[in-house]
């Protein structure tokens, strides 16, 4: 394999996809994940005179079943009470999630898992979340899951073969990550995660020498351990791989934080809840302040800093300003402790 001596900004849009890889970093490569440890037992497809609609994963013991990608449950059935059982449904225990690719949906369907499931209708879960256990209720002969996966939501004859989706190779027909792509949970050691928004070199550093590894394609997620000066500036994503900081080609976030319901900005300092219409105003480079609008009661709004001038107003943001006046407006902001972890984090 070629060395190369020092960082070179060196992106290959050629075809050097097929190479191979001894990539052993602990990266979120594809979009869905395998939701549980265990063989394939079964695919998709005719079986027994019909249909078998998804895949089947089949393991002994306590195996716990993750959400397979981000999404919001939608469904749970938790009726069948024992681990092997006649409960009446085919599914058995099961559990359905939506996801949502900027408007795309998907389901996945989750069955014959053990009672006693870990999530309800309408709750977020992250890609890897543990949604429960792996059993046999319903119509089942062993302990295993049987997954699906519906585009454009679980219907009848809506489901598709899974393995496209378990081995990413469809992961570039959804139109876009999942809004909260960085939104899951950190593995140990992990700070961050970066996107792929353009091809760009995956590293390896063997002593003092950059090795090339292959190219890593747009919309690949990878887990983030680190980051340091050498080469230009390079993220770890694992046993020695590196990724240079190149903004226009990857996107790196470090968590999500939320407050109020929406993400905590990096310098954001607080919020401001509107309770009288009050004016909105920008600010330009002179100081000059502009009326742009009428802010109306019940909204809210990031505050990124204050000022003194005017008598006192709060930035929120893209040159705007709101006058603080008591009784028309209410400033909060979030502990201490959360807007130092807030600011830590690198856009
Ligand atoms: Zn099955």
């Amino acid at each position: 394999m070629k060395k190369i001596k020092y960082f070179v900004c060196l992106v290959i849009l050629t075809s050097v996809f097929n190479f191979n890889t001894s990539m052993k970093a602990e990266a979120a490569s594809t979009i869905f994940m395998k939701p549980a440890e265990g063989g394939y037992s079964s695919f998709y497809g005719p079986r027994w005179g019909r249909l078998h609609a998804g895949v089947d994963i089949a393991a002994n013991g306590i195996v716990p079943i993750y959400a397979s990608t981000a999404g919001t449950v939608t469904k749970v059935f938790d009726g069948c009470a024992n681990v092997s059982n006649e409960c009446s449904s085919t599914l058995g225990n099961y559990v359905i999630i939506r996801h949502n690719f900027n408007g795309k949906i998907i389901d996945t369907l989750y069955g014959h898992m053990r009672p006693g499931l870990n999530v309800a209708v309408g709750q977020s879960v992250s890609k890897g979340q543990q949604l429960g256990l792996m059993g046999t209720t319903g119509s089942s002969t062993g302990q295993h899951l049987h997954f699906e996966v519906h585009p454009g939501g679980r219907a009848s004859n809506s489901a598709v073969d899974p393995m496209p989706f378990l081995n990413g190779t469809m992961d570039s027909q959804l139109p876009t990550l999942p809004i909260d792509w960085h939104k899951g949970t950190l593995n140990v050691g992990q700070v961050g995660w970066i996107k792929i928004d353009q091809p760009i070199n995956l590293w390896k550093r063997v002593g003092d020498e950059l090795e090339y590894v292959r190219v890593l394609k747009e919309n690949e997620l990878y887990r983030v351990y680190g980051y340091d000066n050498l080469y230009g500036g390079q993220y770890n994503v694992g046993d020695n791989h590196y990724i240079t900081k190149m903004d226009t080609h990857i996107e790196y976030r470090n968590g999500y934080m939320e407050w109020r319901g929406i993400e905590f900005n990096r310098n954001q300092v607080g919020g401001l809840d509107i309770l009288k219409p009050i004016n909105l105003w920008k600010k330009d480079a002179n100081g000059k302040l502009t009326y742009e609008r009428i802010l109306n009661p019940g909204e809210f709004y990031r505050v990124y800093g204050y000022s003194s001038d005017n008598g006192g107003q709060y930035d929120v943001g893209g040159g705007y300003w709101v006058t603080n006046m008591s009784g028309y407006i209410t400033y909060s902001t979030p502990s201490k402790d959360f807007l130092d972890r807030a600011q830590k984090r690198i856009y």
